[in-house]
């Protein structure tokens, strides 16, 4: 009877520290034990679900169920947060992205003016954000700066990857934005932020190693400073962008 009980208190114990693993980079690695975000963040609206890539390290879960919540808090007319592709049940190479490997990486659907939800049983995204080099009327400027903001303020996100022309709209409010939060907050989002094609659709959020995961390789932080200057310098893309289809793949 005794050893019952004490069996059963090293299963309790072992239950309660599942943890799942990020093993090697986000564009070369591997995930254990995942969370499935479908059952571990019930308050997420996941997307794209024909996709099957609804898997997150247990740090990527609680933190996208966390910001659910708190936006739906101080927001409670928005739509829900939305979330594409995480990753796939072990991790690894998926197709349409060169990351997204290692439960770490996470496309989140822009906030709308409109508040539009998306239909979650589709494959592709339903909406672009930026038309013609220029923000959409949809764009919700406000509230996906204050998301933003506390996705940085938790020093766990590194990157958010957006359209080029959606940090060029910051870069125009910054002195306005510091006003408001200061320009010590303002400078590290904007540092963050990190301006990359085919992300007119979605904002990709990358979050550090967690420390317990002592085979993860970080991401160097990116270079101080805002990184406005380089936003403003027209590029033209290699090749035509289909924003709906993230096939071709984001670099990062
Ligand atoms: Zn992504």
């Amino acid at each position: 009877m005794k050893n019952l009980f004490l069996l059963l208190i090293l299963i309790l114990i072992a239950a309660n520290t599942k943890a799942s693993e990020a093993i090697g980079s986000y564009n070369a690695g591997k995930l254990k034990e995942a969370d499935d975000i479908l059952e571990q963040a019930p308050s997420v609206l996941k997307l794209l679900r024909p996709r099957n890539r609804s898997f997150a390290t247990t740090e990527m879960a609680e933190l996208l169920e966390q910001m659910a919540q708190e936006m739906r808090a101080e927001f409670p007319e928005s739509e829900p947060l939305q979330v594409g592709d995480i990753a796939a049940r072990n991790g690894g190479k998926i197709a349409g992205h060169k990351s997204h490997q290692n439960g770490l990486d996470a496309d989140i659907v822009y906030y709308t003016k409109k508040q539009t939800t998306q239909n979650p049983n589709q494959s592709r995204w339903s909406e672009d954000f930026v038309k013609g080099g220029k923000v959409t009327d949809n764009f919700h400027v406000e509230r996906n700066w204050h998301l933003m903001m506390k996705l940085i303020d938790t020093k766990k996100v590194t990157r958010i990857f957006v359209d080029n022309a959606i940090k060029k709209v910051y870069c125009l409010k910054r002195s306005e934005l510091e006003k408001t939060h200061g320009k010590e907050v303002v400078t590290n989002v904007l540092r963050r932020m990190r301006p990359e094609a085919l992300h007119s659709t979605h904002m990709h959020i990358r979050m550090n190693c967690p420390e317990k995961d002592s085979l993860c390789q970080s991401q160097p932080d990116p270079a101080k400073g805002n990184g406005c200057n380089a936003v403003f310098v027209v590029k033209k893309p290699k090749r035509p962008i289909d924003p709906f289809n993230d096939r071709r793949g984001s670099k990062r």
